[in-house]
């Protein structure tokens, strides 16, 4: 079983990476980004209150994230293995994946880190903002925010997993294809 975390700032290219990644690996895409906009759309409770967050580009709190994460682990013990993303984003979160996967028996294997400037994922997100639809990624007070978040709570887990010997960090300035093969040289 393969556990890999995709680790970067907002605009970095994880969910693009993601989607390659599971194609050739045959993983399983685990992005709470992904479930919680799913949960919104459907207008459920969870969804309404991560909304709240959300546009604020704030984090979602810890128990709810961490919830979700167990419960999608727990319905896929057979995989191949996961490919997180956007998840962990803070250092409770990222002790918790480890006591889940501990459970399982395959702990995290790497952290590959998408390592991109914030001048170039400013003008990455606007773009995106003109086709996803997001709304976060639209206006640039939430887009500003999401990286002081980011630099605040999700990067010291850089640190946690250097700790753990498992940090790698990948060019994410670079073509689609040439970062993706970088990826694929840390998972072969
Ligand atoms: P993403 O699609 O990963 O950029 O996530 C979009 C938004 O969803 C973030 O700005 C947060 O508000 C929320 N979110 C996604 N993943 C997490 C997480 N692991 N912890 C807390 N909030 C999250």
């Amino acid at each position: 079983m393969k556990n890999i975390v995709l680790f970067g700032p907002p605009g970095a290219g994880k969910g693009t990476q993601s989607e390659r990644l599971i194609d050739k690996y045959k993983l399983i895409h685990l992005s709470t980004g992904d479930i919680l906009r799913a949960e919104r759309k459907e207008g459920t409770p969870l969804g309404q209150k991560a909304n709240e967050y959300i546009s604020k580009g704030e984090l979602v709190p810890d128990d709810i994230v961490i919830g979700m994460v167990a419960n999608k682990i727990n319905e896929n013990l057979d995989a191949k293995g996961f490919i997180f993303d956007g998840f962990p984003r803070t250092v409770t979160q990222g002790k918790a994946l480890d006591e889940m996967l501990h459970k399982t028996g395959h702990p995290i294997n790497k952290m590959l880190a998408l390592e991109v400037d914030e001048d170039e994922l400013t003008k990455r997100l606007l773009l995106r903002g003109e086709t996803s639809g997001r709304a976060d990624d639209q206006d640039e007070a939430t887009i500003r925010n999401r990286f002081k978040v980011y630099n605040d709570e999700t990067l010291p887990l850089k640190e946690f997993y250097k700790a753990q010997g498992k940090y790698y960090g990948v060019d994410g300035m670079n073509s689609i294809e040439m970062v993706f093969d970088d990826l694929c040289k840390h998972l072969d």
